[in-house]
């Protein structure tokens, strides 16, 4: 190992010290964000005590399968949900450079443990009503369906032609080895009617989606580039756009940067309001790098252009671009100094800001199945930076972007901080 890596904890500054320097940041948003970066692995008491009626367990998706009794998230006391890698205990279990949080069962509740140390109580995210139900065609609705606490996701390609062309899948993705595993008895396409189905049956529960959030790996293929996947996003968005009387409903796609043409259609022909295309890298070289595939394809300023123009097209805050936060640290090309790379990052962040478009920060953890699997992940304190220093720039040009905010996505740190402006408190 690296000098800095086995002794982690005695070189960086830990979890309380980071509250300290950030007072203008939610300590819960801080313990999120380690959480994300370091996994969490479940005692074996701990999982007895799962109750999968009512704790969410059921998950496909492109980037995870788990049919099993380990949940994939959970919520903080003050609502802040925490979308992390949860491990059974395991001996034999990949080993990290900064060992992951421990969820352990105590006097009746899971806690989120330390060193030994219980540090907060949490709940698990609530199973949705239609997951034991089956479609018309007989399928269970969870396999095509997935519920956050806040919305509902529909996985729609479950694998990316990134990963089909020699290999230059996003370093940091376990898209393509989840469908490898999976592949068996998954779809690389779920059956629209079956997602349907599902989502009429969602609708169904009172109170528990605010947006409908649409994903997919990349489809290179069409008329022009890429075709297949609008086509695929707008059928799947007329389809769903039938249950609602407004034209335009609380939703969001995250797809490839697509063209002007590509781009109005979206906009023109469905209930869609939000956009987003992750950049992942904000910085030319490191993209090229780490995202082989986006590159060769699209490329870092044609992607970026692409985000300038949704912008324009569906306004100012309803377009982003997600981060993969802490992977421009990857070995052998990223950044060395942290102080560095805040400072490339948040000139490009405020770039991206000056044309509308927000930046959505997802904390990189390791996964077995990546090709980044044996990287080091960023310090608590740069990430905590990064995300006040995003939430900043959201201020000084005023992009509220509902579709990742605290209440309608919550996965990213520094849309979370929005609430502190938007009336919520920190
Ligand atoms: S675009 Fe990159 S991150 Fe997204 S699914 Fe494809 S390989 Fe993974």
């Amino acid at each position: 190992m690296a000098q800095g890596q086995s002794d982690w904890r005695a070189w960086e500054p830990g979890l309380a010290e980071v509250v300290k320097r950030h007072p203008k940041v939610s300590p819960f948003v801080i313990l999120k964000t380690d959480v994300q970066r370091r996994g969490a692995v479940l005692t074996e008491r701990a999982r007895r005590a799962i109750r999968p009626e009512k704790d969410s367990t059921l998950y496909r998706g492109i980037n995870l399968e788990s049919n099993a009794d380990i949940p994939w998230g959970f919520l903080l006391r003050d609502g802040t949900s925490v979308l992390c890698t949860i491990e059974a205990e395991d001996p034999d279990r990949f080993e990290r450079t900064r060992e992951p949080y421990t969820i352990d069962y105590v006097d009746g509740k899971h806690v989120l443990a330390d060193e030994g140390k219980a540090l907060e109580a949490i709940t698990w995210i609530p199973t949705p009503a239609y997951t034991w139900k089956k479609t018309r065609k007989g399928t269970p609705m969870w396999q095509v369906l997935i519920a956050r606490p806040q919305r509902m996701d529909i996985n729609l390609y479950q694998t990316c032609d990134f990963w089909k062309d020699g290999g230059m899948g996003c370093r940091f993705c376990v898209a393509g080895a989840t469908m490898k595993a999976t592949k068996h008895d998954k779809a690389e396409i779920p059956d629209l009617d079956d997602i349907e189905d599902a989502v009429r049956e969602a609708l169904k529960q009172p109170g528990r989606y605010r947006s409908v959030f649409l994903c997919s790996g990349t489809i290179l293929t069409g008329a022009e580039p890429q075709d297949d996947e609008v086509n695929l996003y707008i059928e799947m968005l007329q389809r769903v756009g039938k249950y609602f009387t407004e034209r335009k409903v609380m939703s969001q796609i995250v797809a490839t940067a697509f063209t002007e043409k590509q781009l109005r259609r979206l906009h023109d022909e469905t209930m869609l309001c939000g956009y987003t295309a992750d950049l992942e890298v904000l910085d030319e070289e490191l993209f090229s790098w780490i995202c082989p595939g986006k590159a060769k394809h699209i490329g870092y300023r044609e992607w970026r252009e692409r985000l300038y123009r949704a912008a324009d097209i569906f306004g100012p805050g309803r377009v982003s671009s997600g981060v993969v936060s802490g992977v421009e640290m990857a070995q052998p090309h990223g950044f060395s100094d942290e102080d560095e790379a805040l400072r490339v990052y948040l000139a490009e962040a405020e770039n991206l800001a000056r044309h509308g478009v927000s930046i959505s920060q997802q904390i990189f953890h390791v996964e077995p199945g990546s090709v980044f699997f044996r990287q080091r992940t960023a310090t608590l304190e740069y990430l905590t930076a990064f995300a006040e220093g995003l939430d900043a720039l959201s201020r000084k040009y005023g992009l509220t972007c509902h579709c990742d905010d605290y209440l309608t996505c919550g996965n990213h740190p520094n849309t979370d901080m929005a609430r502190a402006w938007q009336g919520g408190g920190r």
